[in-house]
């Protein structure tokens, strides 16, 4: 059923302290879908990410994926089940070669030739990882590093794949190349969760998307009718 519900998060809180990052948030993300959350520096996102694969402790509210309450599951068991965060600041294995790095994330897999296939479809995707596979990560570019950091996440075979700010502190050209990436992903298959304050190229791809303020979601939506709208223009698009 393409229209399966795989993450659905209600009621979500979590706090800092005494400070309360988010506040009680609902989304969903069905099978094939890209959903986008945005929202200004500070509304939450990244926070309600770490909540999401069990990064950060949850207040109140409900997670469940694919039909199933997570409770109490560390990210390690998350990513076994499939669901597969890369975070901000992509966090590669610097001394490890690129191939070194995409195998790490085949590291719960036995099935080798499959393995090897997934190796040469990543680099397909990401043929700057081909070209550099035996090149330590640590001297790769910020943008080649998020393309590791996305292709080791795949090599999991991720059934949702929850990208948090993928295109921060990139040049515009490493930009429009990871945005691309994003929707190659997307259209192979992958589920996609994508936080991003990047608005407008995060909405041009989704399905749906959220708008998260101050730890509320205040809009969702189509993606191209969140565009559109006058509001998410002018406090997201700068119009
Ligand atoms: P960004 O795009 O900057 O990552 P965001 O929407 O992801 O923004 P969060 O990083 O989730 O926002 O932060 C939400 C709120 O929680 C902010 O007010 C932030 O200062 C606060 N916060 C985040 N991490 C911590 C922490 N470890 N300790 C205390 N407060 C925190």
């Amino acid at each position: 059923d393409s229209k399966e519900i795989l993450l659905k998060v209600s009621g979500l809180k979590v706090a800092y302290g005494g400070i309360q990052a988010v506040k009680g948030v609902d989304f969903e993300v069905r099978r094939g879908e890209l959903v986008s959350l945005i929202g200004a520096n500070g509304a939450g996102k990244t926070t309600t990410l770490k909540a999401v694969t069990g990064l950060q402790p949850v207040a109140a509210g409900e997670i469940e994926f694919m039909g199933k309450t997570l409770k109490g599951q560390g990210a390690w068991d998350l990513v076994k089940q499939g669901l597969v965060m890369v975070p901000e600041g992509r966090g590669t294995f610097t001394r490890m070669t690129i191939t070194e790095n995409l195998l790490m994330g085949a590291y719960i897999r036995d099935d080798k030739a499959q393995i090897e296939a997934d190796i040469e479809r990543i680099f397909g995707i990401f043929p700057r990882l081909k070209e550099r596979r035996n090149q330590l990560a640590g001297t790769m570019s910020g943008g080649e590093q998020q393309m590791l950091a996305m292709g080791r996440a795949l090599m999991t075979r991720p059934k949702v794949l929850l990208l948090d700010e993928p295109s921060m502190g990139l040049s515009p050209i490493m930009v429009d190349k990871i945005f691309e990436v994003v929707n190659d992903i997307h259209s192979q298959g992958v589920t996609v969760l994508l936080v991003e304050q990047n608005a407008s190229r995060a909405l041009q791809l989704a399905s749906r998307g959220y708008v998260m303020e101050s730890g509320l979601i205040t809009m969702t939506g189509e993606g191209k009718t969140l565009l559109n709208d006058p509001k998410v223009r002018a406090a997201y698009l700068g119009e």
